[in-house]
């Protein structure tokens, strides 16, 4: 079963339609990246997953159950964002343990899975500093260290790199890339980086316009582009 299907899945905005029908099955343990053009509607697909968005027509099904109609946080999903979003009055710690001090988890247990996470993500040394005491590689750490921590099934992944430097965001890749390894969760992952996108997938989805042109593996869509889009947008020399 698949742990995650779109099926014809929609989205308008007003009249407008920016998702167009999208179909895709996602396996448990996969890393999947979504890739296309600025406004095409990655981050859209990405918000209406995790249930940050009305899904306007289709169904979204996780682990074979129809979720349309959830809360984000009934989901079993967890999202980093581009911007950290982690509070500048706050320790790591007490960033780090944030959604669970929402959900009310008692002290021990929130101790235990931010010690978890800050060992995964090796950043136990920084536990007691503030955000302004970090560089950018460990900010964002931060901000993965916050969806590990609600040790959820699926982890989304909105353009996380795309504020740090060239020579950051090849460490920080490698590290997703381990983190996926690790914990075997399904991620998506959003970028318009072409080398994130070939080094980290399972498969890529291409799309344009709020529509799906291609899904494959890295190698698949290099080798055998389905249109000259993919063909421009992977590298490709066809
Ligand atoms: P991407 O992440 O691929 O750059 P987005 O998903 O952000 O694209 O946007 C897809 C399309 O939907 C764009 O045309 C964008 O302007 C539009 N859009 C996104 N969010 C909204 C919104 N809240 N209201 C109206 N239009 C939106
Ligand atoms: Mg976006």
């Amino acid at each position: 079963m698949a742990e995650l299907a779109l099926k014809d899945v929609r989205k308008s905005f007003g009249k407008v339609e920016v998702i167009k029908g999208v179909d895709l099955q996602i396996n448990d343990g996969e890393f999947v990246v979504f890739v296309g053009p600025s406004g095409c509607g990655k981050s859209t697909l990405l918000r209406m997953i995790a249930g940050l968005e009305d899904i306007t027509d289709g169904t979204l099904e996780i682990g074979g159950a129809r979720v349309n109609d959830l809360q984000p946080k009934e989901r079993g999903i967890a999202m980093v964002f581009q911007t950290y979003a982690i509070f500048p009055h706050m320790s790591v710690r007490e960033n780090v343990a944030f959604g669970l001090t929402i959900a009310g988890v008692p002290k021990a247990e929130k101790e235990e899975a931010v010690q978890r996470a800050a060992r995964i993500l090796q950043m136990e040394h920084l536990l007691d500093r503030r955000p302004s005491q970090l560089s950018g590689g460990q900010r964002q750490r931060v901000a993965i260290g916050r969806a590990i921590v609600r040790n959820p099934s699926v982890f989304l992944f909105d353009e996380p790199l795309s504020n740090l430097d060239a020579a950051l965001r090849m460490d920080m890749r490698m590290e997703i890339g381990k983190l996926h390894n690790q914990l075997g969760a399904t991620m998506i992952y959003v970028t318009h980086d072409q080398v994130e996108a070939m080094t980290l997938a399972d498969r890529i989805v291409v799309l344009k316009d709020g529509e799906v042109q291609q899904v494959g593996s890295p190698m698949e869509l290099y080798h055998e582009p389905a249109n000259l889009f993919v063909a421009g947008f992977i590298g490709s020399p066809s």
